[in-house]
């Protein structure tokens, strides 16, 4: 075994029992939050390594990059989208994806809807907010998110189960805090919708947990720097 897939060993087993820790202090088990592995930039080969850990959802951010990468990933592993999303895109995805996180806007609910009506399925998604009113980041801002949301649910063939954000890089944790408030204020009026909240990467993971999340998507923490110039 390369040095590479002990590395990725070793970051397996600490990051899934510091997700465990994390959620029993918020009183909940640990197969209650979901450890999902992100690829991007990642050979397939280190993907297999982590899979074979124990790895049993992916996360894809590039439409092109995982249709290149699928066949050699190991077979039965679910795949989430997380990236940006093109509405011209979205056809690639039918019947290929548990769940898309990264739902920010109308236009692209309303071309999942037709598509999947096309395919004859219903597509999970998640909406996904803004929750540092960043400029560069894409998601609904929060005061939008319930205007957004009662509009989705009306969609036959979505289905909305939850919220995704990427926090701006912070030293506390004021927008985990920030997400869980609303988090938790949209299940009030919607609690079947609101099952997923997924927050948390390879700086945040154990705290998001602990704010809540139910599935942390760790790239960095688990593969090692990305590589970009593959
Ligand atoms: C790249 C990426 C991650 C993982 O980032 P790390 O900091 O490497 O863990 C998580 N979520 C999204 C949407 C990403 O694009």
């Amino acid at each position: 075994m390369d040095s590479k897939s002990l590395a990725v060993r070793e970051n397996y087993k600490r990051i899934a029992s510091e997700i465990a820790e994390a959620a029993v202090k918020n009183g909940r088990k640990p197969e209650d939050v979901s450890f999902m592995a992100v690829t991007k930039t990642v050979d397939p080969v280190y993907v297999n390594e982590a899979i074979d850990c124990g790895i049993r959802l992916l996360g894809e951010n590039r439409v092109q990059e995982w249709q290149s990468k699928r066949e050699a990933y190991r077979d039965g592993v679910p795949v989430d989208f997380i990236g940006a999303l093109q509405t011209n895109k979205v056809k690639y995805l039918m019947g290929q994806i548990r769940l898309i996180h990264s739902v920010d806007r109308l236009s692209l609910a309303q071309e999942i809807e037709k598509q999947a009506e096309k395919h004859g399925i219903v597509q999970d998604i998640l909406l996904e907010v803004n929750i540092g009113g960043e400029d560069s980041k894409s998601g609904t801002a929060p005061a939008d998110l319930a205007a957004l949301l009662a509009q989705v649910k009306t969609f036959p063939h979505v289905r909305v189960r939850g919220l995704m954000t990427i926090p701006p890089p912070c030293s506390d944790d004021r927008y985990l805090a920030a997400m869980e408030e609303l988090f938790l204020r949209t299940k009030e009026n919607d609690p079947e919708q609101m099952q997923i909240l997924s927050m948390g990467m390879s700086d945040d993971y154990a705290a998001a947990v602990l704010h809540g999340s139910t599935l942390v998507r760790v790239g960095s923490a688990l593969f090692g720097a990305r590589d970009y110039s593959r």
